[in-house]
């Protein structure tokens, strides 16, 4: 039956950037369609697990500037759940500075979280998924900025463009072996990420003008996707970034 396709019972899944935000939204959609998740960010993911239950939510705490952890993350979901079914690359970063000023440091973080490690937990997973012979979803929070240049923000649409890129690649390379690798670009969502964009009224306003629907998202917004995309039910869905944006890139 279709609605039994979106079921995640019995799959396991890590989330990174899962104490906050979009990440705790998709965690909380992945436990309610029957998933365990290991949840990887920056800070504890405390209020994730008590929103979850320890039964159903685990984390670690790990810097995703580096791909030290890598190895650290794929063990621990497999040793607490048994398997990886499903890996959401969500953790993210994003530094404003005009551009001409634009510094190395802050072009190198964002580049490093949002693309670099992005891409070798991703082949991590890929290579436990084949190990595994069970097939596997990957799924990265791209943006808005994979597809318009944005403003103040170089290596974060660099690093936005790139993730929709290389979801492209990793789809081509590892349908085969029952792999979807896929994207979700979210709109302007109200996180922590788009703080200070909300704290300047002319911003704010301008963007809330071109928004079709009227409003900024929520986490919640992403939870249809988000199961879609990790469930059986985009089993012929490869490469694809789709946004959930209250029809911003339909302007
Ligand atoms: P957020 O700032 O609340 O969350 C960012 C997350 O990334 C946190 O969970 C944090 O722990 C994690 N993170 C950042 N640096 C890390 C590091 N070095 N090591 C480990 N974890 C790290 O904002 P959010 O909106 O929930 O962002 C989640 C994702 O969504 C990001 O990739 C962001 O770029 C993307 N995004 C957000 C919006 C938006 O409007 N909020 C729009 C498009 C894309």
């Amino acid at each position: 039956m279709i609605l039994d396709m979106f079921s995640l019972k019995g799959k396991v899944a890590i989330v990174t950037g899962s104490d906050t935000g979009l990440g705790q939204g998709m965690s909380k959609a992945f436990v309610e369609a029957g998933a365990k998740v290991l949840g990887v960010s920056r800070t504890e993911s405390t209020a994730t697990q008590e929103m979850l239950g320890e039964e159903n939510f685990q984390f670690i705490v790990a810097d995703l500037s580096t791909l030290d952890p890598i190895d650290n993350i794929i063990n621990t979901a497999v040793e607490k759940f048994g398997r990886l079914d499903i890996l959401v690359n969500n953790a993210g970063v994003i530094k404003r500075e005009d551009s001409i000023d634009f510094s190395v440091d802050n072009w190198d973080l964002v580049m490093n979280v949002n693309c670099r490690t992005l891409f070798f937990l991703s082949q991590a997973a890929a290579k436990q998924f084949i190990k595994q012979k069970s097939g596997g979803k990957i799924i990265s929070t791209a943006s808005m900025l994979s597809y318009q240049g944005g403003i103040r923000v170089p290596s974060y649409t660099a690093s936005k463009s790139a993730v929709k890129g290389i979801t492209m690649t990793m789809a081509n390379e590892w349908a085969k072996y029952g792999i979807n690798v896929n994207a979700i670009a979210p709109g302007y969502m109200a996180t922590n990420n788009t703080q200070a964009l909300r704290a300047d009224a002319e911003r704010s306003e301008a963007i809330l003008e071109r928004i079709p629907a009227g409003r900024w998202g929520t986490p919640d917004d992403l939870m249809g996707a988000a199961v879609f995309l990790a469930s059986s039910a985009s089993d012929y869905v490869n490469g694809f970034t789709l946004a959930v944006d209250g029809g911003w890139l339909a302007r």
